[in-house]
């Protein structure tokens, strides 16, 4: 057998371009026999049509065609994401530019974890880790920021109580809003913290009174974490009251905006995440509102140093005498050892669009949850939870038991005809819309509730005997 062609080298971009090709077409194929935002029939219908379509894994004899035909099964079978009507979770459409850099990371297959097996990766992601720090803690000279790439949301919140712990003497203990992310009281765990405190969030924000009431009460080292973007209803806890609060206890911050994180990009939407720099320790998280294939996590730190906890040594990746003589250390920059180059999409993003091309995309996806709500307001049938602070509209029909309204969501789903999330506020359930596409029109936000309205109408009939 001749050895199949590699990915890198000089014969890499030849036989990458044919093999993406295929890819592109089985991709096209694929999307064409979906026909919506998700496939049809549900998990078994869909999990028989993979098994059907793909055969054997692994043939005793390799089959050429593989790439084409598990391609386009993966296509048929995606939630796109891209589709207007596909508005579950904070799962974004990626920029085509940056899943084009993608390619060129898995070509080149630089890892992160040694100067010799990423020189040109390891100062990209210095470039960015370093633009993502001011952007959250500003230039000024009183200020050490640094930041690290992260493969999400999950990990950021890890790191962050890791570092709240070693720099708190070996113990912390995590102080949340009802709120917050499930991923930070389980980090608390996986660090053996002592059980987190959970602060009421009455109307899906951490109430300040409430957590200033804790925090008298409380006593040892407390890091408080904060929300600037629920998952459940993209809300913003009052940062600045928060903020107030922490510093008269001696309360380390850590605000999860692993959602909010990309108003950042925004001239009309930052003001809302101000207080985001008085955090000791901020996840952003761009394969939400950024746009980037997963994974593309970071943790941004006021204080530079508190990444010294982070060092470690292993001699064939960083020896003391490489490092004095100059190769860069990148062991400390992530427990991961092998670690992906996400760096370079989020990179090529920036630099496509500029501030300014990502700030219009989150003003895009913000207006259009504003235009949503303004529909599920105007109508009679339906209700809104709140006006949306993001690009979230959480909204349930009227007069409508929670159990139907599940129904609803899943009968979409079954039938692939729109993907809804739905959240639990206020003890009632609605459905979510998280907003992320930005080339969503009026036409499909109405396409969306009519949808809704029709869904329900058939299960309140087929319930009537
Ligand atoms: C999505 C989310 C996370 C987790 O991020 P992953 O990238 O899924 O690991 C954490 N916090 C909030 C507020 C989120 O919305």
């Amino acid at each position: 057998m001749r050895t199949p062609p590699l990915a890198s080298g000089s014969d890499g971009p030849h036989a990458l371009r044919a093999l993406v090709a295929i890819v592109l077409d089985a991709l096209q194929e694929g999307a064409r026999g979906r026909g919506g935002p998700l496939p049809a029939g549900g998990p078994d219908a869909v999990a028989a049509r993979v098994r059907e379509a793909v055969g054997e894994i692994l043939p005793e004899q390799g089959d050429p065609h593989a790439v084409h035909t598990l391609v386009r099964a993966f296509a048929e079978g995606a939630a796109d994401p891209a589709h207007p009507l596909c508005a579950a979770h904070l799962h974004c459409p990626p920029l085509a530019v940056a899943a084009a850099a993608d390619l060129a990371a898995s070509a080149l297959n630089p890892s992160l974890d040694s100067w010799d097996q990423a020189p040109a990766a390891s100062e990209l992601e210095a470039m960015v880790t370093r633009l993502a720090a001011e952007e959250v803690y500003g230039t000024g000279p009183a200020c050490d920021p640094d930041s690290l790439v992260t493969t999400g949301g999950t990990e950021s919140n890890q790191l962050a109580l890791l570092l709240a712990r070693e720099a708190r003497g070996g113990s912390v203990r995590l102080v949340t809003g009802a709120n917050a992310h499930h991923s930070l009281p389980r980090a608390a765990w996986l660090l053996g913290l002592p059980e987190p405190t959970v602060v009421p969030a009455p109307d899906g924000r951490l109430d300040p009174a409430a957590l200033a009431e804790t925090l008298t009460r409380l006593t040892g080292p407390v890091l408080v974490a904060a929300t600037a973007g629920t998952t459940d209803a993209g809300l913003i806890d009052p940062l600045p009251e928060i903020a107030a609060h922490c510093a008269a206890h001696g309360a380390r911050l850590h605000i999860d905006a692993a959602y909010g994180g990309g108003l950042l990009f925004s001239t009309r939407h930052r003001h809302l995440l101000d207080g985001l720099d008085a955090a000791d320790t901020v996840t952003l998280d761009l394969h939400k509102l950024g746009w980037q294939p997963v994974a593309a996590g970071l943790l941004a730190v006021r204080t530079a140093h508190d990444l010294t906890a982070l060092r470690h040594r292993a001699d064939y990746l960083n020896a003391v005498d490489d490092t004095d003589a100059g190769l860069p250390d990148l062991l400390g920059r992530s427990l991961r050892t092998t670690r992906r180059p996400d760096v370079l999409k989020l990179a090529v993003t920036l630099k496509t669009l500029g501030r300014a091309g990502l700030g219009t995309l989150v003003d895009q996806v913000c207006a259009h949850a504003r235009a949503f709500a303004a529909l599920v307001h105007d109508h009679p049938g339906f209700e809104l939870h709140a006006p949306p602070v993001i690009s979230t509209v959480l909204f349930r029909p009227a007069d409508t038991p929670d159990t139907t309204v599940a129904a609803v969501r899943r009968a979409l789903l079954t039938d692939g005809r729109a993907v809804l999330g739905r959240a639990r506020l206020g003890g009632r359930l609605w459905l979510k819309a998280t907003l992320l596409n930005p080339a969503t029109g009026p036409d499909d936000l109405a396409a969306l509730l009519h949808l809704v309205a029709e869904s329900r109408a058939t299960l309140v009939e087929g319930q009537t005997p």
